[in-house]
Order: structure tokens, then C-alpha cells, then sequence
């Protein structure tokens, strides 16, 4: 039987670490020279339609060609891909490894920094071997989990990290108790901000010093909350949380790093706001209409949606079933966003997947599962297949040349030239969505493994196979 680059790459890990040789490691480093993948149909990340059958032919971490007769070294590692789909892995445009737990208070009061860290390099594993090999994190502590993924310390998706999100007082943002004093007058800070998955920053001066500390600490992009959220505890969805010279000043800071902020926003007023002020991608974006669809084309801008939203299993979250306020919240939200999924399909924005889990384990693969299956219901296979690969490949470029830590080609798609990140399954993705995940099911589905999409055959990562079942 042939060696796959996991297990080589595992093999090699043990030697290191029995050696106690003090060398970081870097999983691309065990990337075979050349691998090929023969005998594929490909579906690209943007065509309507799988490609006829041919093969990919992978160097280092890139993709080198596509084709059929392909030249390839002497040495090379073949996989045959028997007929099967190849596609690009999967990107979450909206997601937060870092945090998990059952609910923001659970985060907040009964999880320190050692479980939560556990939790997430945990959850950053379940999110790869479920197909997902870029993941944009939409706040969380920072971007250590980032580099002992790259550095192989651990397994896990490409991340760009937000690092702390940005809120004022009162915001989605705000962690702290009803009881806890503000910070100003020397109160002390909440456990989501002394773990830097959060900042309370209000007026300009706070919001920039804020927005630079996280670039210092590794953020790719910037996330501010602009707009209240239906799960958090002080402020209604429909706060117009930041001023639009709030909002300017995270996107100075921003642009003078040459990378972008996301936004969350629900209400029309925020979107707007935030958009005609700079912000590149608008996050929930649940108002989103005819005016809105506008100014994004004009802008250039994205937006990623969580559609669990409006599934009819909404009510059972627990970080929204254990708040009545929250219940309430999510009752007036659902009431109000009753035209997004028309809106969408009519104006056809460029949209992001958004799994937005901060539960943990089985919680958040079902949840994940679930909101695959709302976006191909709602829009389709084709649409909720470019928002799970080409549109966020797109999305995370914006973090600009200097801060995009994957620079070296694009993400999300499958040509000559992008990062060797794809999915080998059964069948047609693009007919039947249960190949990648996809899942009617919410919290009634039945459990699975994290490695347990059988449909998934094989999980590349920058040429390094991290499952294979053929
Ligand atoms: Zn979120």
C-alpha cells in the first residue's frame, strides 16, 4: 500500500518530536514534489458544469496543470481519482473557531483560555476533515491558532483571523455582565476581552488604537460590530451601533494596512452606513434589498449570510433558546427579514458562506451541514457552491498583498496556478449537495464523525492529503 502524505507526514512528526529536534514544521514541507490526480471530472468553482474527464497534476502546494497526457516527473505520487468529482475545499466566509461553547454567556463565564484553546485547534481539525481548508474567522482571540496550524503543530483550515471584534459599549461586542461596571471607570474587563476575542471601543480615537493592535497581532482584516445581534444580551438587532465616523475610522486604519473591514450589520440603515463609508464585506446583511444590491455592485463589496436564520429549527439554538430576550429578538428579526431570500435571488450579490458556529463539536458539524443544505435550497447547488469556494477565495483577497498570509495564487477555485486545495467525491455536487454535507437535518440529524462525509473521498490541503478513502 502506498504511504499518503498524512501518514508521511505523521511518521516524520513522531521522528521530530522523539528527537526533540526544535524545528517548526511546516505541513506543505511534506507536500509530495508532484502528485497526480487522474481521471477526474472537475467542477472549477465558478462553471455550471463539470468539466469533461482529465487529470490535475499538483507541485509543491500549487496546482501546475490541467489536462490530459500531462508531463509529470519520474517520481511522481499518482492518485486515481476514478471517474470522480474534483472541486476546490471548501471556505468559510464567516466563522469563529475560537469561540465554543453552548452559548456567549457559557464563553463568557465558564470557559478560561486553556479549554477554549483546546476547543479550537479541536474544531479547527473538525473543520478540515469535513472539507473546509480556508476558513475566515470572524472574531476570535487571535492569530495563534493561525500559526500552529501553519506551522504544523496541528491540523486545521487556512485562517485568516479577525483577532478581537470591535463594538461600543452596549454592542454585540460587549461580553460583560449586567452588573460589571464599565471598563472607564475602572471596572474590569470581560473574560472575552481579557482572552483578545473581543474590545468594547468607543469614538474614534479607541476604535483606531483598538483596530492597530489587532493588525500588531495578526489580524488579516478587521471586524467591527456596526449593528446590534439577536444572541447577545444589551442591545436590540436594530442598534445603529457605530456612528459613521466610527465606522471610517476602523476603515482608515484599515486601508493604511492595506486590507478591508467586515462588518456585522442587520439593519438597512447599517448596511448602508457601512458601506458608503468604506466597509468591504457586510456581514448577516438580513435587510439586504434593491438599494443595498446597488451600492454593493458600486462598492465592489461581499456579503456572507447565515441562512439557519430562516430555517424553522431557529428557535432551538441554545444560545438563543436559554434567553427569553434573545427568543423575543430572534422573533422580531425573522419578522423583519422576510424578503432577503427573494431579494438575493432577484439582485444575485456576491455572497459568502456563513456557518457563524460558536457552539462546539457535533453542535457546530451539524449546524455547518444544515446552513449547506438552506443555501442549496434556497438558491440552489450551483449558487451555494460559488459561496462556499470561488466568492470567499475572492472575499479573503481583499486582506491585500502585504497581510494575505496564502499569497501565492488563488484560493477557491481549481486552475493552473491556485493552491492545491480540493475535494475528491462521489458524485455531482452540483446535483446533490449530501456530497459535500449538506444536511435537511438541524439538531434532529443523526451524529457524524468529523471525517465522516463518506461521500468525501479525499481532503487535500496545499498538495497535503489529510484524508483518503479511495
Ligand atoms: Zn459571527
Amino acid at each position: 500500500m502506498k504511504l499518503t502524505n498524512t501518514l508521511i507526514s505523521k511518521a516524520i512528526s513522531k521522528v521530530v518530536i522523539t528527537a526533540a529536534i526544535a524545528v517548526s514544521l511546516t505541513s506543505a514541507a511534506f507536500a509530495a514534489e508532484q502528485t497526480l490526480i487522474k481521471n477526474v471530472k472537475i467542477w472549477d468553482g465558478t462553471s455550471k458544469n463539470l468539466s469533461k474527464t482529465q487529470d490535475v497534476l499538483i507541485e509543491g502546494e500549487l496546482i501546475k496543470s490541467i489536462g490530459t497526457g500531462l508531463k509529470v516527473a519520474a517520481d511522481v505520487e499518482v492518485i486515481d481519482g476514478g471517474g470522480r468529482t474534483l472541486m476546490p475545499g471548501l471556505i468559510e466566509g464567516h466563522g469563529h473557531l475560537q469561540m465554543n461553547g453552548t452559548s456567549l454567556a457559557d464563553i463568557e463565564n465558564n470557559r478560561n483560555w486553556e479549554e477554549l484553546a483546546v476547543r479550537s485547534a479541536a474544531k479547527a481539525k473538525m473543520a478540515l476533515m469535513s472539507g473546509f481548508t480556508s476558513w475566515r474567522d470572524a472574531g476570535g482571540m487571535g492569530a495563534g491558532l493561525k500559526k500552529s496550524i501553519d506551522s504544523g503543530v496541528t491540523d486545521g483550515p487556512r485562517i485568516y483571523p479577525a483577532g478581537a471584534f470591535l463594538g461600543p459599549t452596549g454592542s454585540h461586542a460587549d461580553f460583560r455582565n449586567f452588573t460589571t461596571p464599565n471598563e472607564t471607570f475602572n471596572g474590569p474587563q470581560s473574560s472575552g476581552a481579557r482572552h483578545g476575542m473581543t474590545v468594547t471601543a468607543d469614538g474614534v480615537d479607541a476604535i483606531k488604537a483598538a483596530a492597530r493592535q489587532n493588525f500588531m497581532q495578526g489580524a488579516t482584516q478587521i471586524k467591527i460590530m456596526s449593528s446590534g445581534g439577536v444572541a447577545s444580551a444589551f442591545d436590540p438587532w436594530q442598534l445603529d451601533a457605530y456612528s459613521a465616523e466610527e465606522i471610517r475610522a476602523a476603515v482608515e486604519v484599515a486601508d493604511a494596512y492595506g486590507s478591508y473591514v467586515m462588518s456585522h450589520a442587520y439593519s438597512k440603515k447599517s448596511i448602508m452606513r457601512c458601506l458608503e463609508n468604506g466597509v468591504k464585506t457586510i456581514e448577516h446583511g438580513f435587510m439586504f434589498d434593491e438599494d443595498i444590491a446597488k451600492l454593493m455592485v458600486e462598492k465592489g463589496a461581499y456579503m456572507t449570510t447565515n441562512m439557519h436564520a430562516f430555517s424553522p429549527y431557529l428557535g432551538d439554538i441554545e444560545a438563543i433558546k436559554s434567553s427569553p430576550a434573545a427568543s423575543r429578538k430572534a422573533e422580531s428579526a425573522v419578522k423583519a427579514f422576510t424578503h432577503y431570500i427573494d431579494n438575493v435571488k432577484k439582485y444575485q450579490p456576491k455572497l459568502a458562506f456563513n456557518a457563524d458556529c460558536v457552539g462546539f463539536g457535533d453542535s457546530c458539524l451539524k449546524q455547518t451541514d444544515h446552513e449547506i443544505y438552506l443555501s442549496a435550497k434556497f438558491f440552489g447547488n450551483h449558487f451555494a457552491l460559488k459561496s462556499l469556494t470561488s466568492v470567499p477565495g475572492e472575499m479573503v483577497a481583499l486582506s491585500g498583498n502585504t497581510l494575505n498570509p496564502y499569497f501565492k495564487g488563488p484560493l477557491g477555485v481549481v486552475k493552473a496556478g491556485a493552491y492545491a486545495d480540493v475535494l475528491l467525491v462521489d458524485g455531482n455536487p452540483l446535483k446533490d449537495i449530501t456530497v459535500i454535507g449538506g444536511n435537511k437535518k438541524w439538531f434532529d440529524a443523526k451524529s457524524r464523525k468529523a471525517d465522516g462525509i463518506k461521500a468525501m473521498r479525499l481532503i487535500m490541503k496545499g498538495g497535503v492529503v489529510y484524508k483518503n478513502t479511495l
